[in-house]
């Protein structure tokens, strides 16, 4: 779950804003603390790459061979609990956070394929991941783009009306 929360934030952290795109990791360290991260693990532009990458991944237009430059060398520890294994990343590098989030998007795409989108307005940078029953999701939010996707297509249909 935490992770998944951080996946989201990480590719929704350059949305339009009226029409003016917006890069939140400008200040990396503040991004960082605001996800509850320690500030000092991933650069500015290891997050921005990673971000790039997965929305390329997550939209189709490229395949996860993309996120590979930033799984080199990453590790995990077993160690024994009471039910058997358990892994831990050794998020001890300067990738930590963005491994992270790579780690939760498979679990997703694994375990919820599909759930995770683009926002289905075109002028829209955000992604969502859907958790209704229905899995018929389509925007970011409803408040952001549902309504006003709604009241496009109803002005169109408006106008084209004898
Ligand atoms: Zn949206």
């Amino acid at each position: 779950m935490g992770d998944e929360t951080l996946l989201l934030a990480l590719l929704n952290s350059a949305p339009m804003v009226d029409g003016v795109p917006r890069d939140h990791l400008v200040d990396a360290s503040a991004w960082l603390a605001d996800q509850g991260r320690p500030e000092a693990t991933d650069s500015a532009q290891t997050l921005r790459e990673a971000r790039e990458a997965l929305k390329a991944v997550v939209r189709g237009q490229a395949t996860p061979v993309a996120l590979n430059p930033f799984l080199t060398n990453v590790r995990s520890t077993p160690s024994t609990t009471d039910d058997g294994l358990e892994w831990t990343l050794d998020d001890t590098s300067a990738r930590s956070v963005v491994v992270h989030a790579i780690l939760a998007w498979d679990e997703l795409a694994k375990k919820s394929p599909g759930r995770l989108r683009a926002c289905a307005n075109p002028d829209c940078e955000l992604f969502l991941i859907d958790r209704s029953k229905a899995n018929n999701a389509r925007w970011c939010s409803m408040a952001a783009c549902g309504n006003r996707m709604k009241a496009r297509r109803h002005y169109r249909r408006s106008r084209q009306a004898p």
